[in-house]
């Protein structure tokens, strides 16, 4: 089969390899539509700490095909489904697991990541994913692409609900880039009264008020421009960003730092003060679970959210290259593969 296999000096390269074949417990899924997303951008320029240097794989973690083989004493799936596959997935049996909590697993493995991913034609889904429900079934006639990000989904599902944004909130987000855009979204299903969103580019921040945002360009700052926001989300590698949600946020304002910062950057400047007088909660959250995946699931399926707009390119395996060049020049929200 083609895949798009990763390899040092970090590079992504469409080469032919052996088709995988499940074994007992184990799923195979022809793939129909696998995301981009920034994490394999950055392990394709960088590598990645649990990808070894002489180690080869197969990227891709927000996968939707059909399963055109199980493997000996599989339940509950059947030839011919469409399903999306959750990347995340934990040894089954430690504390972090029984909670449901699989992507703090110690011993948590990630398709597209610790094993091969979605950017091929088929997909191997191991024993223990399936036995935690990872293949998520879906109805007839769904639509791949537009399923193919609700792992993204899944994660910002886990970064909005400890903000409990409702009617009476002030919304500020930093970023307006695929995950920013769906922040706003789900701000607005939950009413909020008002979105800022701040992007270094006027072209994101148009979209953004084609969706009813309030843009702000990162360079002139939010200082005045905002509103003692309730809520601040950073979802940009933006040290400063996160320094100002601090500032800019409201009494009793909850701050969620969504996006990780470059590895380099050690320390941030925090006006811890501003935490203690103002009663502010300050989170982060990181990536996701099959819990944030089902709500991510149904939220697409019906039809509480529409995200299709985020899709802006729909690529052929053999242009991964150019997918990843458009996430990184900006050029795209969410690209899609189809293999
Ligand atoms: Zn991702
Ligand atoms: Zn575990």
């Amino acid at each position: 089969m083609k895949a798009a296999v990763f390899s040092y000096p970090p590079h992504v390269e469409v080469n032919e390899v052996e088709s995988p074949r499940p074994a007992k417990g184990e799923v195979l899924v022809k793939v129909k539509a696998a995301a981009l997303c920034g994490t394999d951008l950055r392990i394709a320029r960088r590598g990645h700490s649990v990808i070894a240097q002489d180690e080869k794989r197969i990227l891709g973690h927000e996968v939707v095909g059909e399963v055109v083989e199980l493997g000996e004493g599989v339940v509950g799936l059947k030839e011919g489904m469409l399903v999306a596959v959750a990347p995340n997935f934990g040894c089954g049996k430690c504390v972090m697991c029984a909670q449901g909590l699989t992507h703090h697993c110690p011993e948590s493995k990630a398709l597209g990541i610790t094993f091969d991913g979605g950017f091929a034609e088929y997909l191997l889904v191991p024993e223990n994913a399936v036995r935690q429900g990872n293949v998520f079934p879906l109805p007839e006639g769904a639509d791949p692409v537009k399923l193919s990000f609700v792992e993204a989904l899944a994660c910002v599902v886990h970064g909005f609900l400890p903000l409990r944004v409702s009617f009476r909130d002030k919304v500020l987000i930093y970023g307006a880039g695929a995950i920013g855009l769906m922040f706003l979204e789900l701000s607005k299903l939950s009413g909020a009264k008002k979105v800022w969103m701040v992007d270094l580019s006027e072209e994101r921040l148009k979209i953004a008020e084609e969706h009813g945002a309030v843009g702000i360009l990162a360079e002139e700052g939010v200082k005045g421009k905002v509103d003692s926001p309730d809520v601040v989300v950073v979802a940009a590698p933006a040290p400063r960003a996160q320094m100002e949600a601090i500032e800019v946020a409201s009494l009793f304002g909850r701050i969620n730092f969504f996006g990780g910062l470059p590895p380099q950057v050690r320390e941030v400047p925090i006006a811890t003060n501003l935490i203690h007088y103002k009663e502010l909660v300050v989170t982060g959250t990181t990536r996701s679970n099959n819990f944030y995946f089902r709500i991510a699931l149904d939220l697409l399926l019906e039809g509480q959210l529409d995200l299709s707009y985020l899709v802006t390119h729909v690529l052929p395996l053999e242009d991964i290259e150019q997918g990843l060049s458009l996430m990184e020049t900006q050029g795209a929200l969410k690209v899609v593969i189809v293999p």
